[in-house]
């Protein structure tokens, strides 16, 4: 593809070889980068890009404009922070901010008034040619609504929906049909993914040393962000379908894989230790330490995926949303009914 794109495309993705080889031309070290009073600033610009990423509110740096350059430097030493820190939460969480920062900005990125790129062009594909830029070398090969079968079965693996599952797909000669909203969807888990396996990188020693001061501002106000979304476990305020996968366990029923999938993930989730998970599951009178260890500690991130409970839809799929009460109906996901189920039983003082 006769195709380079400009500074300000490489800005929103900032992963690309493009975008690497940008910055190391400008800088040729990485202390170079963090040298004197501009590098003050990039680093500002970063730790600024964390704190979107662990904010609820999603945000994509409208909040801290900052030059094209500037936010391709303010990714590179996210990363460095990040690594320097390396707690597989905020990994998880910056690469997923990453992932859906860069699906944000190909969603819009042409077509109407508030589109942001003037070099938006349309391929014959359908699809723009940043977008399908970005898919080359991210290694999908896309033509028109098709994929491979092998690429596609490797895209949607650490997908948990049923809409991806072959069974539900069209194929024909080895090419799985996608549509274009999935593709970009598709496009997006392969940025996390890619994302998260070049996590952590390593740091020179004496550049976390002299990160450290900001690396413990930025822990505190990480454990601060979690304590006000989770805080203490509540177990009453744990959505039905959590509590009967509990019931069912302590009543000595076994549980089938989703339902072990969706109650380990979502007590992961919400800031349980593995070793507390395991406790849950000891409950069960066929108990098997070993086993549970490794389930929980596979599901909860060892095999190099760390997983996300499951939504509403996908627990319907399974048999898994059972008695779903009012609140219920005001939400899509089992963390927001704990979230504002939680929310509630503070602002009552604690009354449940
Ligand atoms: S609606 Fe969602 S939160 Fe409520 S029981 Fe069903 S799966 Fe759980």
């Amino acid at each position: 593809m006769e195709y380079t794109p400009s500074v300000k495309e490489l800005s929103h993705f900032p992963f690309l070889k493009n975008s690497k080889d940008y910055i190391r031309t400008r800088y040729s070290s990485l202390a170079a980068l963090l040298d004197g009073e501009y590098g003050e600033i990039l680093v500002r610009h970063a730790l600024h890009r964390i704190r979107d990423a662990l904010s609820v509110k999603r945000r994509y740096g409208e909040d801290n404009p900052c030059k094209p350059e500037e936010a391709i430097a303010s990714y590179a030493l996210a990363r460095v922070i990040i690594s320097c820190i390396n707690d597989r939460q905020l990994i998880d969480r910056l690469t997923r901010y990453e992932a859906e920062r860069a699906y944000y900005f190909l969603r819009n990125e042409g077509g109407d008034e508030n589109s942001w790129n003037t070099n938006f062009q349309r391929t014959d594909d359908g699809y723009s040619r940043l977008f399908m830029y970005l898919s080359e070398e991210l290694g999908i090969s896309i033509t028109q609504d098709w994929l491979p079968l092998v690429d596609y079965v490797e895209l949607v693996a650490p997908i948990h929906e049923d809409r991806f599952r072959l069974i539900n797909r069209v194929i024909t000669k080895g090419q799985v049909h996608v549509n274009k909203d999935e593709m970009y969807e598709l496009l997006r888990e392969r940025i996390r993914v890619l994302l998260h396996q070049n996590l952590p990188m390593k740091v020179p020693p004496a550049v976390c040393k002299q990160l450290a001061p900001r690396l413990a501002e930025l822990q505190k106000v990480y454990q601060e962000q979690m304590l006000q979304q989770f805080g203490t476990i509540e177990e009453t305020a744990f959505p039905p379908c959590i509590r009967a996968l509990i019931t069912a366990i302590t009543s000595g029923a076994s549980l089938t894989h989703p339902g072990r999938f969706s109650l380990t993930s979502f007590l992961h989730n919400i800031g349980m230790e593995k070793s507390q998970i395991a406790e849950l599951f000891a409950r069960a009178p066929d108990f098997d330490a070993e086993k549970t260890m490794y389930q929980v500690g596979h599901i909860t991130g060892g095999g190099g995926t760390e997983y996300s409970a499951p939504a509403c839809a996908a627990m319907r799929t399974t048999g898994l949303c059972v008695r779903p009460d009012v609140l219920c109906e005001r939400i899509n996901h089992p963390l927001s009914y704990y979230k504002v189920k939680k929310k509630k039983s503070v602002g009552l003082g604690g009354k449940k």
